[in-house]
């Protein structure tokens, strides 16, 4: 149980922001049941190697395996939902004038809780692209639109006929260009940076908490256990998203 104090402290630091930049990892989607890359390699994707299934030239060398793997993964996700934690995150644009959302997390359920403004950094499993983005990065392909034999693997681009990829982003590539920047600038501007569900080890993540504190914005991280930016956060709250920031979200609306 997390001391009430520390609920009202970040619920205080949220009341006051005009501008707050909410960070969210993978701990989010996974009480939402979302199984983690290493995870869904089970059944009969145990023996494959990762770098086979999410690498261009694991694509390239197999595209209709690759294909299928990420066919099954979107498939799964539609029998989750978006939890609490997701819902309260779509919650604060009620009380709080901006909100992005940036996420490590490619499932797409922020948007399905209503967050309206979501900076998805590894990508969205439900896009796609052309592998040689022929009309610049990224070349979004809308495949309802396209018509292509199934079990020969991926539809060809409709501009130049490269492959068609998922949107997200694989071992070894870039984020989408200008993702960094803007995620790092969005941080300079924010009053709270909330952080969620991420150990916060790889970037951006591990370096937007000192750079929000360096522009004066208070952290808030709510993680089940402490994480590698806990000690650079003004509030630590231990839980599970979907228990705590609910909790965070009732106190900004209690009457004083
Ligand atoms: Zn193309």
């Amino acid at each position: 149980m997390i001391e009430i104090t520390r609920i009202q402290q970040a619920a205080e630091y949220l009341r006051a922001a005009q501008r707050v930049v909410v960070f969210t990892g993978a701990g989010v989607s996974r009480e939402s049941g979302v199984p983690t890359f290493r995870d869904a390699l089970t059944g009969l994707w145990a023996n494959y190697d990762p770098h086979k299934l999410a690498t261009v030239a694991g694509f390239r060398a197999n595209p209709k395996l690759v294909w299928d793997w990420y066919a099954e993964r979107q498939a799964q996700l539609r029998t989750v939902t978006p939890n609490a934690g997701h819902d309260a995150i779509a919650a604060l644009e009620k009380s709080i004038p901006s909100v992005t959302v940036m996420t490590q997390n490619i499932d797409g359920l922020h948007e399905r809780a209503g967050s309206t403004d979501v900076i998805a950094l590894h990508g969205d499993i439900t896009r796609y692209k052309c592998l040689a983005d022929c009309q610049g990065n990224p070349t979004e392909v809308v495949i309802e639109d396209l018509v292509w034999d199934r079990e020969q693997g991926p539809p060809a681009c409709p501009h130049c006929g490269a492959w068609v990829r998922p949107a997200v982003v694989w071992f070894g590539e870039m984020l989408p260009p200008g993702t960094f920047e803007r995620a790092v600038a969005l941080t300079e501007a924010a009053d709270v940076l909330l952080v969620v569900g991420t150990s916060g080890e790889v970037q951006p993540a591990a370096s937007l908490p000192s750079i929000a504190r360096q522009h004066g914005a208070k952290v808030i991280e709510v993680n089940p256990h402490p994480s590698a930016l806990s000690r650079r956060a003004h509030v630590f709250l231990q839980g599970p998203s979907g228990e705590v920031l609910p909790q965070i979200v009732a106190a900004m609306h209690a009457t004083e």
